[in-house]
């Protein structure tokens, strides 16, 4: 029996972190839903596609084949055998991946590779609409939320660890607020909690703190299942 964690929040809220040390604890395997939409969006950058196009749209998604490997349990994209890692996180991917991710073919296309990857196993899933959307049944929803500057300063300091060292914390921010708006606004998939998600503002809790909440969830959960 597979048991489904769905973790949803805005950008730099602190879910990867926590996603990928929640599953290390408890042996569950852990997809960051967003890297693929970034994903999507380099492919958009690198071929010049016309978003406005549905033929292009559809072609494109039919030319992209997206596989996921482990490295010490981070997950490595790979887009069409393109290993991708800082080229997810550049200022352009940023820029672009909230307009790429509400189109509808898109959005159901990524949803349906989500829907599979997860099927039948123990995971993690973080991104924006899991708990509403790609797993409305999901054994655990949680909404991890954080201020807007917070997670700015996160970002400013993962981009750092990342070598990305071309970007302001006043252009994350401004990158932060401008998708939060777009993820909230979107008509389809908009960014909110499901109802029945325990919400958690991570603001001011330690990484392990937050960690050590949500394990706690998960196996409360588990024992009753
Ligand atoms: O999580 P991350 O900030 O990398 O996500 C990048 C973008 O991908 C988000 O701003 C959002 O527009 C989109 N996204 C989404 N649905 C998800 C995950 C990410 O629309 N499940």
């Amino acid at each position: 029996m597979s048991f489904v964690v769905a973790i949803d929040g805005p950008a730099g809220s602190g879910k990867g972190t926590v996603t990928k040390l929640v599953g290390e604890k408890l042996g569950f395997v852990t997809f960051d839903t967003g890297a693929m939409y970034r994903a999507v969006s380099y492919y958009v950058l690198k071929n010049s596609i016309n978003l406005e196009d549905k033929n292009e749209i559809n072609k494109m998604l039919e030319d992209i084949d997206i596989k996921l490997e482990f490295e010490d349990r981070v997950q490595i994209l790979y887009l069409n055998t393109e290993r991708l890692v800082k080229e997810l996180r550049t200022k352009e991917v940023n820029e672009i991946v909230s307009q790429v991710s509400h189109i509808p073919e898109v959005r159901t296309a990524m949803v349906d590779f989500q829907r599979k990857l997860a099927n039948g196993i123990d995971v993690i899933l973080e991104g924006r609409d899991i708990g509403t959307n790609v797993f409305p049944n999901a054994d655990v929803k949680i909404y991890l939320d954080a201020s807007a500057e917070e997670r700015a300063n996160r970002r400013l300091k993962q981009n750092l660890e990342n070598g990305i060292d071309n970007i302001s914390y006043e252009d994350i921010l401004e990158n932060i607020k401008f998708r939060d708006n777009n993820d909230k606004a979107s008509s389809i998939a908009p960014l909110k909690q499901a109802e029945d998600a325990i919400y958690i503002d991570s603001s001011n809790l330690s990484i392990e703190e937050v960690v050590q909440k949500i394990v706690d969830i998960i196996e409360q959960k588990r024992k009753q299942k």
